[in-house]
């Protein structure tokens, strides 16, 4: 503000200021989820007043995760999905150490199309065309530290062998939280993984008092290679194919209504939910990840809001009972 003019062209300013007939009314997403003017999430108004929640589907496939939502058979997923569908991106990392780091440093998986695509999150960089207006920015190097400096309490559920907290490099990733959870029956030979997940993710809300705000993170292991136990029928000489990591997906559906009643639980909950690399099971002679081929650069993702339900006694009454243990 200048001081003020001595000889002012235009002296009185109404006591109410004149309608001002730029700024669009706010966009109202269908979802519920405020918008910045570029058309992404306000994270500026979502960080602070929402929990957060962030899923890494751990080595799901793109193309997995679009068949099963067409074909009606991950519902419980299917119904947040904007139009029922899964967003085509490209993961940041071909495996799951160097996926996270960047994820953790701001860099979600970034839509498959021409950009510069606005973030969600990212620290504070000179020069950086993809901090837009809706983009939540931090002084710290990654996000988790950036919202626990703004009051959030930060948990690790953690999955696959980088978050199990066994050995210095175990503990990378899991050192960012306040909080990390790994036990054996969370990790990728356990048929029942994400049930065990999930339950503490309810622990952990329980705990938690109420106005205390949330940021939490769960790597799910059960798309991981072994996943051959997941799909009826299957034997461990079958090994592991493109249908048994089909099913794993259709049993994290079975259970992720729970998680997603707790983390609504307290109040609305800004959720993200995507892969942090794909894998190939014989595509053009690939198998596996951390190699440069579309079946693992190419990942689904997808963000929606969880409005505030208060906590029941039956908050898995979204999923169907029973199908877990095989
Ligand atoms: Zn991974």
């Amino acid at each position: 503000m200048r001081s003020p003019d001595p000889t002012p062209p235009t002296p009185t300013p109404p006591a109410t200021p004149p309608p001002v007939p730029t700024p669009a009314p706010e966009p109202a997403a269908p979802t519920g989820l405020p918008l910045a003017p570029t058309g992404g999430p306000d994270m500026n108004r979502l960080v602070g007043t929402h929990d957060l929640l962030l899923v890494t589907l751990d080595t799901l496939r793109h193309d997995v995760a679009a068949e099963l939502a067409e074909q009606g058979r991950i519902p419980h997923l299917a119904r947040h999905l904007p139009g029922g569908r899964w967003e085509e991106r490209h993961a940041p990392g071909s495996f799951t150490y160097a996926s996270h780091q960047a994820i953790f440093a701001g860099f979600l998986p970034t839509p498959a199309a021409p950009g510069p695509h606005p973030r969600l999150f990212a620290a504070r960089f000179a020069g950086s065309e993809t901090t837009a207006d809706g983009t939540y920015v931090y002084d710290t190097p990654d996000l988790v530290s950036g919202l626990a400096k703004d009051g959030y309490h930060t948990v690790c559920i953690g999955g696959v062998g980088f978050f199990n907290r066994q050995g210095p490099l175990g503990s990378v990733l899991p050192g960012l939280f306040h909080e990390a959870h790994w036990e054996k029956e969370f990790g990728v030979t356990s048929p029942t993984s994400f049930e065990a997940q999930v339950t503490r993710a309810e622990d952990v809300v329980r705990a938690l008092p109420a106005d205390r705000r949330l940021f939490l993170f769960v790597n799910v292991a059960a798309l991981h290679q072994p996943n051959w136990f997941h799909l009826p029928g299957a034997t461990r000489e079958d090994g592991d194919t493109r249908a048994t990591h089909a099913a794993a997906l259709e049993y994290v559906d079975r259970h992720i209504g729970r998680l997603f009643a707790a983390m609504s639980s307290r109040r609305p909950c800004f959720a993200v939910v995507c892969s942090d690399h794909g894998t190939a099971y014989g595509d053009d002679g690939y198998t596996g990840h951390r190699i440069g081929h579309p079946a693992v650069w190419t990942v689904p993702y997808a963000h929606f809001l969880l409005p505030h339900r208060a906590a029941d006694t039956t908050a898995d009454n979204t999923n169907t009972p029973g199908t877990a243990a095989r």
